[in-house]
């Protein structure tokens, strides 16, 4: 299939994830080299390849995702701390995955600006 990555392989459980949280739009799981105690990846089930076809992409679709990635920190019980949200977009940004992912880093006081 073309553009098959590895997260279309997760999120049709051909590849085992650790799943922390799943809806009809966004499924969330453990990434498996974690930058900070809390480092959860959240995906659309709507495929995109990165956050730069957002701009091209359906209004309500990239909503729902946007309030699941906001959903999946709440369930994570990051909201009284903090967290940050991260796309990593393109070449200078080392995406390596091509389709898009937020990545949800918490549980310690984050450092600014990153690497
Ligand atoms: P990015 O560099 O923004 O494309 O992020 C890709 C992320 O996927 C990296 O943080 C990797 O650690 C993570 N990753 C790669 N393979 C897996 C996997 N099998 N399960 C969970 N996370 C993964």
């Amino acid at each position: 299939m073309a553009n098959d990555t590895l997260f279309d392989k997760i999120l049709r459980k051909e590849i085992p994830s650790e799943a922390v949280y799943e809806d009809e739009h966004v499924y969330a799981f453990a990434d498996i080299n974690p930058q900070a105690p809390v480092h959860v990846l959240v995906i659309p089930k709507a495929r995109n390849e990165s956050f730069a076809d957002l701009k091209d992409a359906d209004a309500a679709e990239t909503g729902r995702f946007m309030q699941g990635v906001s959903r999946v920190a709440e369930h994570l019980g990051l909201e009284e701390n903090g967290y940050r949200v991260v796309f990593n977009t393109g070449r200078d940004a080392l995406q390596s995955v091509q389709y898009l992912h937020a990545h949800i880093l918490g549980g310690r006081k984050l450092k600014w600006p990153p690497g």
